[in-house]
């Protein structure tokens, strides 16, 4: 195997993990009951679990 296939398998496992990864940082997840909110919501959307400020 030549580097650069290596290199390109790399960058493509790289890209397939951002892609999976980066989608549940803009998701709130519920302690509570697991319902998935967006980044915005102050509560949960299924059961008004309030979520803790992050900042
Ligand atoms: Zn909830």
């Amino acid at each position: 195997m030549t580097p650069t296939v290596y290199v390109a398998i790399m960058l493509g496992v790289i890209a397939l993990a951002c892609a999976v990864s980066i989608p549940s940082l803009f998701r709130k997840k519920c302690r509570k009951c697991g319902a998935r909110n967006g980044i915005e919501a102050r509560a949960c959307s299924r059961c008004g679990e309030a979520f803790p400020e992050d900042d």
